[in-house]
């Protein structure tokens, strides 16, 4: 469980950046591009990204709507991993991945989840961790090559 001062932090988090998404665009061209889509929720989003010669993810975006805890993912994500390398933000998928399912404790094994760790309480709200992730499974299929990810 959360405690309140968590969860007074989380509520912030997902206000601000459901108010003010960072990131907010459709990014053309993109390298790469993928649909996501939560028939749970009714989340859609579109994610956006251009990786350099090393690697190094210079530019992601997203568009789409959903709801509040969605948007405001896949909004810090893009925060997150802009300016990172393909290879940590890959690393950083699998830990937010591990977290919203409850299969890491980010108090005793944060790895480099960060700032992202507010979205720990979803693991509480099953119904939630799919929004939650959403917009990070769009990231990883585009990077695959996959144009379409729909959860499960
Ligand atoms: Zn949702």
């Amino acid at each position: 469980m959360m405690d309140s001062k968590t969860s007074e932090i989380y509520k912030q988090v997902v206000l601000d950046h459901n108010k003010t998404p960072r990131n907010y665009r459709i990014l053309d061209p993109a390298m790469y591009e993928a649909a996501g889509h939560n028939p749970l929720c009714g989340d859609r989003y579109h994610v956006y990204l251009n990786v350099d010669d090393s690697g190094i993810i210079t530019d992601i975006t997203f568009s789409g709507d959903g709801c509040a805890i969605s948007k405001a993912s896949a909004s810090m994500m893009t925060s997150m991993l802009k300016g990172k390398t393909v290879t940590e933000a890959e690393k950083m998928f699998h830990q937010f991945h591990e977290m919203a399912q409850g299969k890491r404790d980010p108090e005793t094994d944060p790895g480099d989840l960060g700032r992202l760790k507010v979205f720990a309480g979803v693991r509480n709200l099953p119904a939630r961790v799919k929004c939650a992730t959403l917009s990070w499974h769009t990231f990883h299929a585009a990077l695959k090559g996959e144009k379409k990810v729909t959860t499960e």
